[in-house]
C-alpha cells in the first residue's frame, strides 16, 4: 500500500511537472464552447480541453468524472462499466495526458487490450478524436487484416497500441512488439475477453509488461475470474462501480414475447412492421442462425445485413460502417459481434434467441438507450425457455413486461402472473417464479 502510494505520488508529481512544461503541440481546434466545470476542474492540458470541445464533450460522464482524476494520479483501478458510459474516454484522457514526448520510431507507452476487432477500431478512433492537436501515433493491431501493414505502422513508431490479445501475441512471438516502455495498460471489457478464452494470452502479455506499470481494468460485470485476474496483475486496485444496471432498468423498456419456435420469424417480421425501428439489432445465438435470419429478413425488408465472426474482416468493416452511417437499418448479429456496437440511433434490440448467458442480455440491451436516449428491447421466449427468462430477470432485478401480437402467442401459454408487482420486484417473488416454466 505504502509502495502504491509512493508510486502514485511519484506519478502525479512527474505528471504535474510535465503539465508545467510548455507543450510542443498547440491546440489546433477552435474553441466553440468551453467544457463545463467538470473537465476544467481536472487540470487537463489546454490541448486536451480543446480536443474535448471539438468532440463536443462538454461535461464528463459519471465514469469519466470518477475515474480520470484518480487514473491521472497513477492509481490502479477497476471500473465496472459498459460501453455507452463514456469509458473509452475515461482511460484515453489519462493516457494521452500522461504521454511523454518521444522521437521517431518510439516504443509504445500505453497498451489497450480489447476483445474484438470492431472494438479495437472503435477505441482507436476515440483516441484519434481525443488526440486532436497532438502528434500522437495510435495503432490498432487486430486479426483479419494483413499483419505486414500493421507491422509497418508499428515499425514507424507508436505511442498507444490498441489490440486484440491474439494479434498482440503474434507480434510478441515475432519479437516486433517492444513492451519495455509501457507505463499504462488497460484491459477493456475484461469479462468478454475471458469469455472468449483470451485468459492465457492476456496473462502472457501482462507478464511481459513492466512491473512498474499502471493498470486499469474495465468490465461490465465482475465475475470471479475477472477478480482473480485483477488480484494477480494489479496493485490493490480500487473498484469503482458505474454499472448501468439501473440505466437499463430505468430508461430501456424491456418486453418479452412467448412464441413457438416455428413462428419466431413471422413474429419478428410483424414486430418490425409494427415498431418501424429507426435502427435495430436482432440478436441470434449462432452464426448460422444469424445468416438464416438476415437472409429471410432481406426478402421482406430493405437495408438489412448480418454480421458474425465467420465473415471476412472486410465485409465486417463494411457492414459496421454502413450500420453506423444509417445505410443499414436492421442488423442481425451474434453476441460477440453485437457487443460494443456504439450507435446512438439504435432504437430497438430484438433478442430473436434469448441469450445463453444472462450477462449477454445486459450487453445486448445496452446497445440501445445510448447516452441517455430511450430504447426498447424485446426478447422472444419459446415455451422451453421459461427458466432462461427468469434467470435474466433475476440478473437485472426486474421483471420484463409481457408483450403480445395477436396470433403469435405460444400454444403452451404461461400461467397468469399473479405475482407481477407494479413496483420493483423483490427477490423472494422472483425465486418463486423461477420454478414456473412457461
Ligand atoms: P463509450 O462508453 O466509450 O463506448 O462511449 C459511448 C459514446 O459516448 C461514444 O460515442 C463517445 O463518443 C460518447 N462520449 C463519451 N464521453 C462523452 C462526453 N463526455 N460527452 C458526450 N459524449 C461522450
Amino acid at each position: 500500500m505504502a509502495e502504491q502510494k509512493k508510486r502514485s505520488r511519484q506519478r502525479s508529481k512527474s505528471r504535474s511537472e510535465r503539465a508545467e512544461k510548455p507543450r510542443a503541440e498547440k491546440p489546433r481546434a477552435e474553441k466553440k464552447t468551453q467544457p463545463t466545470a467538470g473537465f476544467s476542474d481536472m487540470q487537463l492540458s489546454e490541448v486536451m480541453l480543446a480536443a474535448l470541445t471539438k468532440a463536443d464533450y462538454l461535461e464528463p460522464t459519471p465514469v469519466q468524472a470518477g475515474l480520470i482524476p484518480r487514473a491521472i494520479a497513477g492509481e490502479d483501478l477497476m471500473g465496472q462499466a459498459q460501453t455507452g458510459t463514456g469509458k473509452t474516454a475515461a482511460f484515453a484522457i489519462p493516457i494521452l495526458e500522461g504521454l511523454e514526448p518521444q522521437g521517431k520510431k518510439a516504443d509504445p507507452q500505453a497498451l489497450v487490450l480489447v476483445p474484438t476487432r470492431e472494438l479495437a477500431v472503435q477505441v482507436r478512433d476515440e483516441f484519434i478524436k481525443l488526440a486532436a492537436g497532438r502528434k500522437t501515433h495510435i495503432v490498432a493491431l487486430y486479426g483479419g487484416k494483413p499483419i505486414r501493414e500493421q507491422a509497418e505502422k508499428l515499425r514507424r513508431g507508436t505511442d498507444v497500441i490498441v489490440g486484440t490479445p491474439g494479434r498482440l501475441m503474434d507480434f510478441m512471438n515475432r519479437g516486433t512488439l517492444q513492451m519495455g516502455n509501457l507505463r499504462l495498460v488497460v484491459l477493456d471489457e475484461a469479462d468478454r475477453m475471458l469469455d472468449i478464452g483470451f485468459r492465457p494470452d492476456i496473462e502472457k502479455i501482462l507478464r511481459h509488461c513492466p512491473r512498474s506499470r499502471q493498470t486499469l481494468l474495465f468490465s461490465a460485470t465482475i465475475p470471479p475470474p475477472v477478480r482473480r485476474l485483477a488480484e494477480r496483475y494489479m496493485r490493490k486496485p480500487d473498484m469503482l462501480d458505474f454499472s448501468t444496471k439501473d440505466v437499463a432498468v430505468e430508461t430501456i423498456e424491456q418486453f418479452y414475447f412467448t412464441v413457438d419456435p416455428e413462428k419466431k420469424f413471422e413474429l419478428l417480421a410483424q414486430l418490425i412492421r409494427r415498431e418501424d425501428p429507426a435502427q435495430a439489432i436482432i440478436f441470434c445465438r449462432t452464426r448460422r442462425g444469424t445468416d438464416r435470419t438476415s437472409r429471410r429478413l432481406a426478402k421482406k425488408f430493405d437495408r438489412v445485413a448480418g454480421i458474425h465472426g465467420d465473415l471476412m474482416q472486410q465485409s465486417r468493416d463494411r457492414v459496421m460502417a454502413d450500420f453506423r452511417s444509417g445505410k443499414i437499418r436492421l442488423l442481425v448479429a451474434t453476441d460477440v459481434m453485437g457487443r460494443g456496437i456504439d450507435v446512438t440511433s439504435i432504437s430497438h434490440i430484438i433478442n430473436y434467441d434469448i441469450p445463453e448467458f444472462c450477462d449477454d442480455y445486459i450487453h445486448r440491451v445496452g446497445r440501445t438507450g445510448r447516452m441517455g436516449r430511450e430504447g426498447v428491447a424485446y426478447t422472444f421466449v419459446t415455451p422451453e425457455e421459461g427458466n432462461e427468462l427468469t434467470r435474466v430477470e433475476m440478473r437485472i432485478n426486474r421483471l420484463l413486461k409481457r408483450a403480445e401480437i395477436a396470433g403469435f402467442e405460444a400454444a403452451d401459454k404461461p400461467e397468469p402472473s399473479e405475482d407481477k408487482p407494479s413496483a420493483k420486484p423483490v427477490f423472494g417473488r422472483r425465486q418463486r417464479r423461477i420454478r414456473r416454466a412457461l
